[in-house]
């Protein structure tokens, strides 16, 4: 038996740990158990990784013991802890912390400090003899019982420190323990009645005896059920009990999803000869049972998803399991509804829009293996299957596939891999496939399979390009023509806008003076409605002033337009139609998206006017315009996705248009007219697009013609972080002469697209190189040392991997 086991913390710390295991846990712990380990002082969960006999060299004699085996089975599968291996490596990211982000959050386990007030400390509050903050605290304390030292750190931010509270501890004021604090999700149990089948020997009353008759009907029953049934019936059920008419037991149940969209019937669609030709390619992947990648180009409204159901019916045959990965799932209910048609209890649902408690439910029922798909946001690639058969990708072009804090991940990249290591299927699919994967089909990596008209032979929209240039207003006349032609013929459209709330900022045409966000740079917005001026940034708010604070002068302007600017110039332009919009404000509430889609349906919204919320893949029939109010503010945005962003929003959002018998129209206006990203879109010509996008990445040595690291480096002080950031880049220089000259290039330090963010100073630097091993190496080697250098300045260095497949 083995004596030894390495075990990764949930820590951000970059190594894995060995300690011993004490005899009496020799047989029961596994590889993939929690255990509980002491570190630091304090007791932590950590990830069973491996057993040994003996620790490996360099590892001291003197272990630590384990305190605690958490699991009785093995929660994690040795081919995920493979994946989480190889993720912490690519994304330079400790790997306990990886292992986590794959959990459902409620399995998390950790001690923290709890405090508690000593009687000393109870009456000196009592007596007064506090200071102020310390009055607080207490009194915070005394209120709650225990609390943790993480929570009243929170609750006074800069008021409160630890050192502080450890000095109270020392004065006798308070204990500071370690306990857990937020306890795990219970798995939720149900009492089960089942009759026991001996007869009354005693009378029972009436109530007793049609409960008992209905039970022997059933067999048995959970209590909840008993309830819809029986009022009262607990009394009855305890007397029935005691008699030894009825046996109760527990039973664990899972917990209802509270977000079921209403369910339709989909009919099966008879299969296009385009996509029988690409179905039946997809078919001889899965049977091959090897890795089989595929990248499936498909017009908007090309019918990918009855290609995906019709795959998944075959993995399934195979007895295997399938992930299906959405961007925003909430966004998209037609498609949830859809997969539950076809698939009912075998489908599981993993999103971080479910409650903690569902969630845990649902990621169980993956790891029971009690359904066979997954159909999720990016975190489901972490679905606990033990036999893939099939991973799906829809829109893999989507930016929100990657995340974008803590583990930069990105699931099309893990996708890949993971799909890899199970010698499964994966499908990625879009109608604007990303640069990185559409250069992968070219050079053999994906094979490509095209669905090149839409089904039912209806046409692409006819797209309109407006040149604002030179014109008044908000609405072109071309735009307004169109649009009042739709909805004259009792149709419905769509206007897009990517930016909510009323103006972009307010301006004093008097002084000149701007309102800037004090946490970020940038301008603040205005909110006509409870006349707010808000950073869509950092959520800071403050009360719009009537007149300028700085002249005094009375002629404050909005400047810019945002959707519920929009919303009202549309309002007064065509009083007799009815406008909804869809855009963050307006969806704050649960199934507020799902209300306000549900009203384009049902025909009581004529127009929706939202932000990028109405690009997702929604298919409504009836919906024959779609005007794009601007196609610029994509354009300028600060990175070299821009165009390639600007593209794709655009021909989704054109998509969204005559989808049903009724022939699309689109128009656009933009003061960029001639800009390929807009001619491309215009002309649905993805090919032409990537052509020509791919030419300036060539060029520019950007991805996927080269890999890109981005160390960003964040702190609260100015100063210390433009430091940091000079230390960084002498070292990048001082490892490019060491060697890495030949395959590196440096870009920076400089500061960030936006420099400050959340209170935060940012500067950033780039490194790109053709061989990820060299620019990994790079990486660690650059992290390392400006740990060493910079260490405990406060200055976090966050490293980003740009999104590249590893094929
Ligand atoms: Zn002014
Ligand atoms: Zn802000």
């Amino acid at each position: 038996m083995k004596e030894i086991v390495e075990v990764a913390v949930g820590l951000p710390v970059p190594k894995t740990f060995h300690y011993s295991i004490p005899e009496k846990m020799r047989e029961s712990l596994k590889v993939g158990m929690r255990v509980l380990v002491p570190f630091k002082g304090r007791k932590v969960t950590g990830f069973t990784l491996d057993l040994m006999d003996l620790p490996p060299e360099g590892v001291k004699e003197k272990l630590k013991e384990v305190e605690e085996v958490l699991d009785e089975i093995p929660l994690i599968d040795p081919q995920m802890l493979r994946l989480y291996r190889w993720v912490s490596d690519y994304y330079l990211y400790p790997l306990g912390e990886v292992i986590k982000t794959g959990l459902p959050p409620g399995l998390h386990l950790k001690s923290e400090w709890i405090l508690d007030l000593t009687p000393d400390g109870l009456r000196r509050l009592e007596q007064g003899d506090v200071d102020p903050v310390q009055e607080r605290v207490f009194r915070e304390a005394e209120r709650c019982g225990k609390i943790s030292l993480k929570k009243i750190l929170k609750a006074y931010p800069g008021e409160v420190s630890k050192s502080q509270v450890f000095l109270w501890r020392r004065k006798g004021l308070l204990s500071l323990e370690p306990g857990f604090e937020g306890r795990e999700v219970k798995p939720k149990f149900e009492k089960v009645i089942r009759p026991t089948g001996s007869e009354p020997a005693q009378p029972v009353s009436k109530k007793e005896r049609e409960i008992l008759k209905w039970l022997e009907e059933k067999g048995e029953a959970l209590y909840s059920e008993l309830t819809k049934r029986f009022n009262a019936p607990s009394k009855a059920i305890q007397s029935l009990q005691s008699g030894g008419f009825v046996s109760v037991s527990h039973r664990e149940v899972c917990r209802e999803l509270s977000v079921r969209p209403e369910l339709k019937p989909y009919p099966k669609p008879v299969l296009s000869a385009d996509q029988e030709k690409v179905f039946h390619e997809i078919v001889k992947g899965i049977h091959s049972k090897q890795f089989s990648p595929f990248l499936i180009h498909g017009v908007t409204g090309s019918g990918k998803t009855e290609i995906y159901l019709r795959a998944i019916e075959e993995v399934l045959a195979e007895g295997k399991e399938a992930i299906v990965l959405v961007p925003e799932i909430s966004l998209t209910p037609q498609l949830f509804s859809r997969f539950e048609d076809r698939f009912g209890e075998a489908l599981g649902l993993l999103h971080s829009g479910l409650g903690r408690g569902e969630r845990y439910d649902q990621w169980r029922k993956v790891w029971k293996g009690e359904v066979k798909i997954v159909l999720g946001a990016r975190s489901a690639i972490f679905a606990p299957f033990k036999n893939v058969g099939m991973i799906i990708v829809d829109e893999e072009h989507e930016p929100s596939y990657k995340q974008e804090e803590k583990l930069k991940y990105h699931a099309r990249d893990l996708a890949v891999l993971r799909a890899k290591h199970c010698d499964a299927t994966l499908l990625l699919g879009s109608a604007t496939p990303s640069l990185e994967s559409f250069h992968n089909a070219e050079t053999g990596k994906l094979r490509l399979l095209s669905l090149p008209e839409r089904i039912e032979g209806k046409p692409l929209p006819r797209v309109e390009v407006v040149d604002m240039k030179g014109k008044e207003g908000i609405l072109s006349e071309e735009l307004k023509g169109a649009m009042g032609r739709t909805l004259e013929e009792k149709r419905q459209g769509l206007l897009f806008l990517n930016r909510r709330g009323f103006a972009h900022f307010i301006f004093c045409p008097d002084c000149g003076l701007t309102f800037k966000c004090p946490n970020c740079s940038v301008t603040l917005t205005y909110h006509l409605w409870d006349r707010s001026l808000q950073c869509h940034y950092c959520d800071y708010r403050i009360q719009a002033p009537g007149d300028c604070p700085q002249c005094e002068g009375h002629r404050l302007r909005p400047i810019g337009t945002g959707t519920e600017r929009l919303e009202e110039e549309i309002r007064t332009l065509f009083p007799e139609i009815r406008v909804g919009r869809m855009d963050r404000d307006t969806t704050k509430r649960k199934h507020s998206h799902q209300q306000i889609l549900k009203g384009l349906e049902t025909g009581e919204i004529d127009l929706l006017i939202g932000t990028q919320m109405i690009v997702k893949g929604h298919d409504f029939p009836n919906v024959t315009f779609v005007g794009v109010i601007s196609a610029d503010a994509s354009l300028h945005f600060p990175d070299f996705r821009s165009s390639e962003r600007t593209f794709q929003l655009l021909t989704q959002v054109a998509g969204r248009a005559g989808r049903g018998t009724v022939p699309g129209e689109v128009v656009i206006q933009t003061y960029c007219p001639e800009h390929y990203s807009i001619q491309r879109a215009k002309e649905h010509d993805f090919i032409g697009f990537y052509q020509e996008e791919a030419q300036f990445r060539r060029a520019l040595e950007y991805p996927p013609f080269a890999r890109m690291i981005n160390f960003r480096l964040t702190g609260n002080s100015e100063k210390r972080t433009e430091t940091a950031a000079t230390e960084m880049g002498r070292i990048g220089q001082a490892l490019l002469k060491k060697g890495y000259r030949k395959g590196i290039e440096i870009l920076g330090p400089s500061a960030a697209p936006f420099s400050k963010m959340r209170g935060k100073f940012r500067w950033q630097m780039l490194a790109k190189g053709k061989s990820s091993r060299m620019l990994h190496q790079f990486a660690r080697g650059v992290a390392e040392r400006l740990e060493r250098e910079t260490g405990s300045t406060g200055v976090n260095l966050d490293i980003d991997v740009d999104p590249i497949f590893v094929l």
